[in-house]
């Protein structure tokens, strides 16, 4: 299988760290990296069950959302999304949910309290079709992981560490399943999630894996003046375009620590572009908004 590995030069940004990044990110025109890997099985599973509408749930800048929005629209499913908020109810959209307006999907927003116990918000809304195929936030399920054990190739055994960002941990949970005995992977934690680890131990039967938190420095979907500066000094240097929620936070926290000598993980490093284009458009809107001249780079994605 071709192989979508990039030789990253970083001399200036980060000294003698030497990168390769998977270009995930390139692997589908409208559903961005790891969100095609963990929905392809659920589609096949979807459409060989006859399901005709699928339903899931995440938050106004989800990656996710727009992701089953343009499967749906592709594949001919049906889709609705419960979005998390009822603020956002009669404002007008982020570029993320007009995204999945614009693919055909049905948006129901319910309050945070609500949106905790997905079973109490699904049986808030009314939809036509009483059995959608339902994927949980995030999409990752057993199907999903399936789908992410499939991002490595046989070229890749040479690398002893991967580095992916995570946020649910369905990605890094079939990157888990499908690495070498000598191969080690760091998980770059963007949210706060307490059940995180205890949920990536479900789906893995190895234990050659950490997480090391970015959350705290840079709260998820927060965009400091310092990483724009750096999104866009990656941009120059490389012409890679980093996502602002998952993969700048995980190149950024990587980098500082191979700077300060607390990187305590090999050289040898495979890092996953996990794509996320989608939100940078809501980001530079935000931002505009906020009064702020600072702009993400932008992506032709
Ligand atoms: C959703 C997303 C992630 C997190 O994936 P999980 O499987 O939920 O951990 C990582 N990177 C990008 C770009 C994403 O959109």
């Amino acid at each position: 299988m071709e192989s979508n590995n990039q030789h990253l030069r970083l001399q200036e940004i980060a000294g003698d760290l030497e990168i390769v990044l998977k270009r995930e990110d390139l692997i589908h025109p409208d559903i961005s990296g790891n969100k095609w890997r963990k929905l392809k099985y659920n589609l096949q599973y979807a459409k060989a069950n006859s399901y005709k509408t699928l339903l899931t749930y995440g938050g106004a800048y989800s990656n996710h959302l727009a992701a089953v929005a343009a499967a749906g629209y592709q594949y001919g499913f049906t889709t609705h999304g419960i979005v998390r908020g009822d603020e956002l109810e009669g404002q007008s959209l982020n570029p993320t949910l007009q995204y999945c307006k614009q693919m055909g999907m049905a948006l129901h927003f319910v309050s945070r309290s609500l949106y905790k116990d997905k079973e109490q918000a699904l049986s808030t809304v009314v939809i036509k079709d009483k059995n959608p195929y339902i994927i949980p936030q995030g999409g990752t399920n057993t199907l999903a992981i399936k789908g992410c054990r499939e991002i490595l190739t046989t070229t890749d055994k040479t690398f002893d560490t991967l580095a992916v960002a995570v946020g649910t941990g369905g990605t890094m949970a079939g990157l888990i399943e499908s690495t070498q005995e000598h191969q080690h992977i760091v998980g770059f934690q963007v949210v706060k999630d307490i059940e995180i680890r205890s949920r990536i131990r479900t789906f893995v039967k190895n234990n050659r894996w950490s997480l090391v938190p970015t959350h705290k420095e840079i709260g998820f979907a927060k965009t400091p003046k310092s990483l724009i500066d750096f999104a866009h000094s990656i941009a120059n240097h490389t012409g890679v375009v980093l996502d602002p929620l998952y993969t700048a936070p995980m190149l950024w926290h990587l980098i500082k620590k191979w700077k300060e000598n607390t990187w305590n993980f090999g050289n040898r490093l495979l890092v996953i572009h996990t794509g996320g284009h989608r939100s940078i458009k809501g980001i530079n809107q935000r931002l505009a908004a906020q009064g702020s001249l600072l702009r993400w780079p932008c992506s032709s994605f």
